[in-house]
C-alpha cells in the first residue's frame, strides 16, 4: 500500500526503525527532534503498535494529537478509546497501552515525547487479532 498524505504534517518515510514493534505498516516523520521530539505517525489500515510502556522515574510519558482518520487508544485491561481529529491522549508514564489505527481506515497522529527523567521506552506483546478484531 502506498503511503497516504492524509495530515498536513507530511507522512515521510516507512516506519523501519520500529517496524519490529508494529503489526501493519506505519510511518514516522520526526517533525521535531529539537526541545520536545515530536514524530508524525501515519498507520495504514489495520496496523497498530504492540502494547508498550513509557517509563520514566520523573515526567515522561507521551501525548497524542490525532490529525487524520479513524483509530483507536487502549489501556491494559480498558475498553479501548475511539479516536477521531482533534482528539487529545495524555499517556501517563507507566502505563501499559496500544494506539494504531481502525481496521478501515487510514489513522495520523503526532506523538509528543513528553521530557522525563530516566525515559525509556519498553516494547511488549503484539495486540492480538482476537483483541483487535473486536473493533470497528
Ligand atoms: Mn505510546
Amino acid at each position: 500500500m502506498q503511503p497516504k498524505e492524509i495530515s498536513v504534517f507530511p507522512t515521510g518515510n516507512k516506519n523501519d526503525a520500529f517496524a519490529q514493534y508494529f503489526t501493519g505498516q506505519s510511518y514516522l516523520n520526526m517533525l521535531s527532534v529539537e526541545q520536545v521530539p515530536i514524530g508524525n505517525v501515519t498507520f495504514e489500515p489495520g496496523c497498530r503498535n504492540n502494547w508498550h510502556i513509557h517509563h520514566a522515574e520523573k515526567g515522561g510519558g507521551q501525548i497524542l494529537l490525532v490529525t487524520a482518520g479513524r483509530g483507536y487508544y487502549q489501556e491494559w485491561g480498558k475498553p479501548a478509546r475511539e479516536l477521531h481529529p482533534g482528539d487529545v491522549v495524555n499517556i501517563p508514564a507507566e502505563v501499559k497501552h496500544w494506539h494504531g489505527a481502525a481496521p478501515d481506515s487510514w489513522f495520523a497522529h503526532l506523538a509528543v515525547e513528553v521530557p522525563g527523567e530516566g525515559a525509556s521506552n519498553e516494547w511488549l506483546e503484539p495486540v492480538s487479532d482476537e483483541e483487535y478484531g473486536k473493533l470497528k
